[in-house]
């Protein structure tokens, strides 16, 4: 009987420990119906996406396209943000996501969510994602991805290569690799160019996935079309960045 009680205290303290480690974290994914097709179809493809791994992973998603939501009395219920096909477009928006970030909260951007025309149109921003979109590929195609630090959790355990399906890619200027801030993740691998038709990417240093380390954040160039979710090299790299930024690894 003494032997039985034990038992169930040690399983009732092992029980609560476990919970106390896996803390739930909470989710609210931005996005928009009224921006580039396919940029649409990612959106509307990430959300059942996430949706499923919420149930795998125990924490909690929501989505929204009201973008007005981006304030502090709704942030402030979540840990981590998305961006899924848009990004904030008013001031008040801007700011809200700006005092969010600064107290430490996540964020993972995909794609567009890293757009801007130049530096001056949110210097902020700018700063937070380290560098400015300068051009881009066009038509949509796959690419090899180098993985620049597999120790990184958000890559961990990831292949040093992988296929990313087909996207439309981004070059950036500044050049990354000068921010000492900025940790790169990902590269477009040297064999892919040139990568394009009617916009080409010539070559050089093009990094697809980073963070800056002064944030809780994760900016990745993958978010264009209906084929982005079907490697499941890639998927697991989503899956570990958002664990990642909900303090889950
Ligand atoms: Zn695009």
């Amino acid at each position: 009987m003494i032997r039985h009680v034990r038992l169930v205290c040690c399983l009732i303290f092992f029980g609560l420990a476990g919970v106390a480690q896996a803390k739930p974290f909470r989710v609210l994914a931005f996005y928009s119906m009224h921006v580039e097709q396919d940029h649409v179809d990612f959106a509307m493809q990430a959300i059942p996406f996430f949706q499923e791994m919420a149930k795998r992973d125990h924490f909690d998603f929501q989505a929204t396209s009201n973008w007005d939501d981006m304030n502090p009395t709704a942030l402030k219920k979540y840990q981590v943000v998305m961006w899924l096909d848009e990004f904030p477009s008013t001031p008040a928006q801007r700011k809200a996501f700006e005092e969010y970030m600064e107290h430490g909260a996540g964020w993972m951007g995909f794609h567009i969510a890293g757009w801007t025309e130049n530096r001056a149109v949110w210097p902020w921003f700018s700063d937070f994602l380290g560098t400015v979109f300068v051009g881009n590929s066009w038509p949509p195609l796959p690419a090899t991805l180098t993985v620049n630090d597999t120790t990184h959790p958000a890559v961990k355990g990831l292949p040093a290569r992988f296929v990313s399906p087909d996207n439309e890619w981004y070059s950036w200027q500044p050049t990354l690799r000068s921010n000492p801030n900025i940790k790169v993740l990902m590269t477009l691998a040297s064999s892919n160019f040139p990568l394009g038709f009617k916009d080409t990417l010539g070559g050089g240093d093009v990094p697809v996935t980073w963070t800056n380390t002064k944030y809780k954040m994760l900016y990745t160039n993958m978010g264009h079309g209906s084929k982005i979710l079907n490697s499941a090299t890639q998927n697991l790299f989503f899956e570990k960045a958002l664990l990642w930024l909900g303090g889950q690894s």
